[in-house]
Formats: C-alpha cells, structure tokens, sequence
C-alpha cells in the first residue's frame, strides 16, 4: 500500500518508519522543513531505540518525506499524527490538527477512489463530529469518496518502535467494512492470532485511548496515594504493593510508587478528558483527585529534602531530567515542578540527564548542567533523583564527593548505603 503519514513527531515518525518496515510505501508530511530535510537523511528527528535503525533502511526508497500534500491523493490512506497540545483549561488544542485535516481533505478534492484519512492523534470523542470530521469534509468539498477514520495509537515513547510492532491490542474506529479492510491490509504484518482487533465506530475507538490512559494514571495515582500513607506509618509501600500484585484482579503492573506521571500523554489526555467531561456537565472526581495526587509528589520530595537541608543557596543535584527513561522528552515531566520549587526556595541547582539536557536547557537556561551524574553530585549538599535512569542504580562513591550527601530517591533506583542519608518518597 502507500501511505501517506501527516505530522511527523514522536508518534508520525515511528508510524512511518514502522509501515515502511511492514513493507508499504510511505510519505512523510510535516510543515517543518527540517525535520522533512532530517528524515530524508536517513534519521529521526526524535531520539527512540530502533528508529535511526528504521530510518537509514528506508529513507530514500520506502519512504520520503516532504512538506507537500500532493502525495495525499496518490495514496491509499493517510493517517494524521498531529500533536494535540493541551490549552490553559486542560481541554485539547485542536488547531494544528483541524488544519491538517482541513488541508488533507483539499487534498482529496479531486479525488474519485474512495480514501480512507485515519484520525491517530488523541482526540476527545465530540471532537470527530464537531470539528475534525467537518474539517475534512469541507476541505474535500463535501468528496463522498473520503472516508474518516480513528485509529488511536497505544506506543510508549522510550520503547516505541517495539510496542508498535507488538501492539496489545489494536483499535478499529471505523464506519463501514470497506474501512475496517483497509486498516486490517495496513497492518496486516502485525495482525496474528494473537493480536486483538476491537472494531468499533470512531468516537468510541476515540474514548478507548483516554479511558486507557485515565485509568493507567489513576492506577499510578492511587498507588502514590497509598504510597505516601505506607511512608506516614515509616512502612515500605513497595512491599505492600508487591503483596497487592499477586492479588490477579490488581495484576503486578503500574505499582511503582513515585515522583508521579508525566509526558506528553497522561498529563495531557486525563486534563482533556476531564474538561471534555465538565462540558457535558459531568463532574469526573476521581479523575480530579488522580491529578491532584500526582502534582503531589514533587512537593512531597521537596519537603523530604528540607528536613535534612535548607535550600536557601544550597547546592542540589537534580538527577533525570526527561519524564522517564529511554527518552529526551520533557514534556510534563517531574523534573520541571522538582526544579521551579528547589528554584523557588532559593536554591542553586546542578541538573544532569543522559539525553534530555538539550531540551531542559530550552526550558530552564540559566541553572547549571553537569556533563556526569557523578559531576553533578560533587559538592551538592543533596540531590533528588526524579527519573529511573539505569545509570543512577551504579552510583555508589559519587555520593561522598557531596558536601552533604542527602539523598532523596523519587524511583526507588538508589541502593541505600553507608554514609549516606538515603530517603525513599514511598518507602
Ligand atoms: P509531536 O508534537 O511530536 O508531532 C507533531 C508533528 O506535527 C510536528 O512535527 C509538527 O511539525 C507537525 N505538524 C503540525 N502541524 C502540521 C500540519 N498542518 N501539517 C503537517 N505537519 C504538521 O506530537 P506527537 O507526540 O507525535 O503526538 C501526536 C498525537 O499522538 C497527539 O495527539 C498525541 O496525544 C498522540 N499520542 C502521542 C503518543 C506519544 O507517546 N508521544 C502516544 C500515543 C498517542
């Protein structure tokens, strides 16, 4: 098949690099010429394991990319990848998308086959009728041979090209069977006995990703909430919830209690979902409460830390940067409360990440960066550890070139050891 891939981020580029290795060919679009001109060389805009990998295979003969959507008619389907950023209320911006979407459909105008555009951006479900499907149809001038879509998509950044060709499940949002064939032909190579399809209409395909994430976020929320109760009672939450894990209807994944959830989707999708929920006057509590939780548990780091230090011009370390391992994205991480609040009372901070130094330093130019997890720690008087980074498990001397090696451990990732003051968030 050829498939046209409209935004080319984290999701589109893994998308597009996958349905090449699946065999189709496939055009990149985004507006941003240089990321167009990066995909043509053979990288990824983005750093993700197995990508660059994907890319050096097919750019330049599977797939290309481009800022022009002439290629659109020319293809089978076309998937929108747009981001869908939050606004201030917590509700998603829709601008960039209903923009592809309108310009995707004036693509289609002249076209006779029938073409199926796959919504695989997060979007709430009023979202289709009211504004994407709309978008599209009026770009096409109201075209009957386009079809729409929804096809959410379930990848984890840090392990996204795996997730994508091993998907739990695939979600078919269609409304006829000539639709649904087509996507079942698109991802055929990863369609096995194994793999569950759930067919069903857009809107609903569109609810399965929010209540998905709403749930994996309040299932962390709820186990920081319990967390923080275990630590009130000086008890372990981790051994709690090693013991509620065995527990089949719990099941042992997402008890890892924390500093919280970040990134660009668990943030972003319970905020949106929750105010698309006040819009129909429906008062989402529990969901209120998950995120209350989860804003938590950088203050509740930040105050473990000031009963050992005062943070008034003290030097402190800030170890992980991106929102979890395997990735340089920042976005909602913990790290950017952890730093505004160290910043805020005062403090110097020296902050260290493997990859994501680049993308913090946009955000917060004017702290200090070390080049080693173990340069950051020298001469801190405490550091707080906000991402699980393999790395920080090896640390283990580096501690004693602190001035005062107070060590507060938001992933449960340092081994407690003799001369330090090791403080554990949940445990
Ligand atoms: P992103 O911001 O990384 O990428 C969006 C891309 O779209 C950018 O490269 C931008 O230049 C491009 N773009 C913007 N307007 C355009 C236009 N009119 N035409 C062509 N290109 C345009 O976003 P992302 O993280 O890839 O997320 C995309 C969607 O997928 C979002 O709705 C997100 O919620 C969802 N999603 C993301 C993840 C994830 O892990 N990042 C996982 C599942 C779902």
């Amino acid at each position: 098949m050829h498939i046209t891939v409209i935004g080319s981020g984290y999701v589109g580029t893994t998308i597009a690099a996958c349905f090449a290795e699946f065999g189709h060919e496939v055009t990149a679009i985004d507006i941003d010429e240089e990321i167009v001109a990066t995909l043509n060389d053979g990288q990824a805009p983005i750093t993700e394991p197995g990508l660059d990998d994907l890319l050096e295979t097919h750019a330049g003969d599977r797939l290309t990319a481009t800022t022009s959507y002439d290629a659109v008619p020319e293809s089978d389907v076309t998937f929108l990848a747009i981001g869908t950023p939050s606004n201030d209320d917590g509700s998603i911006d829709l601008g960039a998308l209903e923009a592809a979407a309108e310009a995707t459909g004036e693509a289609l105008r002249e076209k006779s086959e029938r073409h199926l555009v796959v919504i695989k951006s997060t979007v709430t479900p009023p979202s289709i009728p009211e504004q994407l499907e709309p978008a599209i149809r009026n770009g096409a001038d109201d075209n009957d041979a386009v079809e729409v879509g929804m096809n959410p998509e379930f990848l984890r950044e840090g392990s996204a090209v795996i997730d994508f060709q091993n998907p739990d499940k695939l979600v078919f949002g269609t409304n006829s069977e000539w639709a649904s064939n087509r996507l079942h032909e698109v991802f055929e190579p990863v369609l096995d006995a194994e793999t569950p399809v759930v067919e069903t209409d857009p809107q609903t395909a569109a609810m399965i990703k929010y209540a998905n994430n709403a749930f994996l976020a309040s299932k962390i929320s709820l186990v920081n909430d319990l967390g923080n109760i275990c630590k009130e009672f000086g008890l372990n939450a981790y051994e709690v919830m090693e013991a509620i894990g065995l527990d089949d209807r719990i099941s042992e994944q997402f008890l890892r209690s924390g500093a919280g959830w970040g990134g660009s989707c668990f943030p972003k999708d319970v905020n949106a979902i929750i105010a698309a929920a006040r819009e129909e006057d429906y008062d989402p509590a529990l969901l209120e409460a998950a995120v209350e939780i989860n804003d938590r548990q950088p203050r509740r780091m930040i105050n473990l830390l000031k009963n050992h230090v005062d943070l008034q011009s003290a030097r402190i370390a800030v170890l992980g940067l991106s929102f979890k391992p395997q990735t340089d994205d920042i976005r909602n991480s913990r790290a950017i409360p952890v730093i505004e609040s160290l910043l805020s009372h005062g403090a110097d901070v020296v902050a260290y990440d493997p990859i994501a130094i680049d993308n913090m330093a946009e955000r917060f130019p004017d702290i200090d960066y070390a080049q080693t997890a173990a340069e950051s720690l020298r001469g801190a008087d405490g550091t707080l550890v906000v991402t699980d980074w393999d790395e920080f498990s090896d640390l283990d001397t580096e501690f004693d070139e602190m001035t005062t090696p107070v060590v507060i451990d938001g992933r449960r990732c340092i081994e407690h050891r003799e001369g330090i003051v090791y403080q554990g968030l949940t445990w």
